[in-house]
């Protein structure tokens, strides 16, 4: 399937951009164009954690010229095993600022704007406005699903990826197009089945991974080129690197993409954390 996509390509590229993106632009159904198509793009990234950072580099390295990024945590010791774009010296400090810091010193040819808030099913609807793409790295289930049902409804692609312990998955959600996370999870597990990093841990390439499957899906798509997960759930294992495609579907009854919309918000109870 072939991204639709439908903005204006950025008109110029300078000389060191052609340089830069040089291995790029070469690839084969690559060109310039496809790369303008990259500088023209919006693209929000949804938390600036395990799935974020790794997203993150990858979205800014390819060139995607506008990057928003929305977190409102502060760092801490227990984050930089995984992410990896903080130093010990950053904890204490804003995530999405300095994640923003650091990618702009990474590739200044490129815009970030960092928006330091916490998603909620109350804002998410507005925040989640004006972009291209959105790739989901939020940590916990409110969150996760807010991002899903809004995106969905405002009709934005959104690129899904998600990892605990030595798992990870990854899946290309277009609205109206193809199934959405509530078409295959309608519902978050019950709170007392609930695992997060925090109890059951991660293995940090494990998230890497999952990360840089859902950046090169949503680099893909804002390039103009076709995607690949569109109604397929990824599923790994890193322990044996056993890869699953498992064929998903859209469910007409869904309540995020379905015949009718049904706002239904994930409460937020104390073990809604998934990151
Ligand atoms: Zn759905």
């Amino acid at each position: 399937m072939f991204g639709d996509v439908i903005y204006v390509a950025s008109n110029t590229l300078s000389d060191i951009e052609i340089k830069r993106y040089s291995r790029q632009i070469i690839l084969p159904n690559f060109s310039i164009t496809n790369q303008k198509k990259l500088k023209a793009a919006k693209i929000l990234v949804t938390g600036a954690g395990g799935i974020g950072t790794p997203a993150l580099c990858y979205l800014a390295a390819t060139g995607v010229g506008n990057i928003t990024i929305i977190d409102s945590d502060n760092i801490e010791y227990s984050n930089l095993h995984r992410q990896f774009l903080f130093n010990e010296s950053d904890v204490g400090k804003s995530k999405c600022k300095t994640i923003a810091g650091r990618l702009r010193a990474f590739n200044p040819n490129i815009d970030i704007t960092p928006i330091e808030t916490r998603i909620t099913y109350g804002n998410a609807f507005d925040l989640l406005r004006g972009y291209d793409a959105i790739l989901d790295g939020t940590d916990n289930f409110p969150a996760r699903y807010a991002v899903n049902d809004a995106a969905v409804q405002n009709n934005i692609p959104l690129f899904h990826a998600a990892a605990l312990q030595y798992e990870g998955r990854a899946f290309t959600i277009l609205p109206q197009k193809s199934a959405c996370l509530r078409c295959i999870f309608p519902e978050p597990p019950p709170p007392q089945d609930r695992l997060s990093c925090r109890e059951a841990g991660v293995l940090s390439p494990a998230i890497g991974i999952a990360a840089s499957i859902a950046a090169a899906e949503a680099a893909k798509y804002l390039a103009g080129l076709p995607v690949a997960l569109t109604n397929k759930l990824v599923v790994f294992d890193s322990r044996t690197f056993d890869f699953r495609t498992l064929e998903i579907s859209r469910d007409e009854n869904c309540t995020a993409c379905g015949k009718k919309f049904i706002p239904k918000p994930v409460p937020e109870t104390e073990n809604c954390h998934i990151g």
